[in-house]
């Protein structure tokens, strides 16, 4: 099969730049992985990844010559950074396995792109393409790709016993690119082989899950990790799997239910621990997890959306509901709630609130604490006090209080 792909990113001169540089004194360079898989599906290309016969030293001494930055980010593993015109571009030298031993390979550069392909993970993940953009396929990737295959490269086991990581990232490409049942063998080989997950690092399993929960097809995908017994496995908790594909049946409606840590906090099925024991399950960042907390705690602020639905919801719920949570975790909230009532893409009363949540201005609260001190409000704890006792009559009165009628409220016992 012949493909050739075309795209801003392989003509940009940044990229261009760094063929130059590394293509000189009989090497190669190709890019590779996502890139390449990306192009081909029609899909944006996230990072540049590339691939050379180039040994590392080498690759920083040809850097050097063009004017390039290189950045040994990882030398040992021959990769190397290259800014070029402000991009980085990871460059790694071709690598083969000596030898396996058991379950540890050694490794060594070399020029072969066959044996460089077959040590990655999946088909799809082995697709090369020069500066042109010819191209290459050692491992039978284009097919898969054409059929939305997520397949192993060779033996699931065999592979999978290499590195356990390779079962999360079997769900997670199939989640992000597949369509159609997950590859037979290589399911019944991530299940036997499940108890190898229990060795990985969690930062590595973060890193997969948050793409995971992300992408296009996690809830099926979800749906299939449980089945096969590793959704508790990784995500420390057993799951709000329902209300998750409702999330994500909102996908189209709501681009919102992409982020990372709303779809972790559907998930998670528990209270405000279950949230902090997945966030450190998953080394989720401060800002994941506070995200997470915020969106549970703002989907328990009662708003329209309870038992009675009123419809639609009153604007005074929806501006209370902006002031109290802020816009983020006003529309996470939402969102939260709508998955956990189940009531799918149809419903309007929700439809409706979220354009309003994502328009609506958000009211500012007229009074500070030096208006309540320039109206004769002893300085101290009795400021605090009375901002709060003005805040609540004002959130009470659908904001309509006026100053005036704040600065009484705050002075009143
Ligand atoms: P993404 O768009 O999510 O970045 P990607 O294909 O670039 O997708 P990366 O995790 O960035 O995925 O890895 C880059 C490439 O390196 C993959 O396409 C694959 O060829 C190879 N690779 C990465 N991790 C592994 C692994 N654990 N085992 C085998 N090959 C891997
Ligand atoms: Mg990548």
């Amino acid at each position: 099969m012949n493909a050739r792909i075309t795209a801003d990113w392989l003509r940009a001169p940044a990229l261009q730049a760094v063929f130059d540089a590394l293509e000189t004194d009989g090497d190669t360079a190709r890019v590779v992985g996502g890139a390449v898989r990306n192009t081909l599906l029609g899909l944006p290309a996230t990072d540049i990844d590339i691939s050379t016969t180039a040994e590392p030293a080498l690759v920083m001494e040809k850097a050097a010559a063009k004017g390039l930055k290189a950045v040994p980010t990882g030398f040992d593993h021959g990769t190397v950074t290259l800014v070029s015109a402000g991009t980085p571009y990871e460059v790694t030298t071709l690598r083969e396995d000596v030898e396996t031993h058991g379950r540890s390979a050694t490794v060594r550069f070399g020029r072969n792109w066959q044996h460089d392909a077959e040590r990655r993970d999946f088909t799809m993940n082995a697709l090369y393409a020069d500066r042109s953009g010819q191209v290459f396929d050692p491992v039978g990737g284009l097919p898969d790709l054409e059929a939305r295959h997520v397949r192993f490269i060779g033996d699931p086991r065999l592979r999978i016993a290499e590195d356990y990581l390779r079962i999360l990232r079997f769900f997670r490409f199939h989640a992000q690119y597949g369509a159609g049942d997950l590859d037979a063998a290589g399911f019944a080989a991530v299940i036997d082989l499940r108890d190898g997950l229990a060795g990985l690092s969690a930062e590595r399993i973060g890193m997969e899950m948050r793409k995971l929960v992300a992408a296009p097809r996690a809830a099926e995908t979800v749906l299939a990790m449980r089945e096969a017994g590793i959704v508790s496995r990784v995500l420390a908790t057993h799951g709000g799997l329902k209300p998750f594909q409702n999330l994500r049946a909102l996908d189209a409606l709501a681009p919102e239910t992409r982020a990372p840590a709303l779809a972790l906090a559907v998930l998670s099925d528990g209270g405000e621990d279950d949230l902090d024991d997945m966030a450190d399950h998953l080394r989720l960042s401060n800002a994941e997890r506070k995200r997470m907390k915020a969106a549970r705690a703002a989907s328990d602020i009662p708003c329209g959306w309870g038992a009675a639905r009123p419809a639609p919801v009153p604007d005074t719920e929806i501006r209370r509901l902006l002031f109290l949570a802020g816009r983020e975790a006003a529309i996470d909230g939402m969102l939260h709630a709508w998955a956990n009532a189940g009531t799918g893409p149809q419903d309007d009363l929700f439809a409706d609130a979220l354009t309003r949540l994502r328009d609506a201005e958000i009211p500012v609260f007229p009074l500070t604490g030096k208006d309540l001190v320039s109206a004769g409000v002893p300085a101290g704890p009795k400021v605090g006090e009375g901002l709060q006792k003005a805040q609540a009559a004002w959130i009470d009165s659908g904001f309509a209080l006026d100053r005036e009628a704040l600065l009484a409220a705050a002075k009143a016992d």
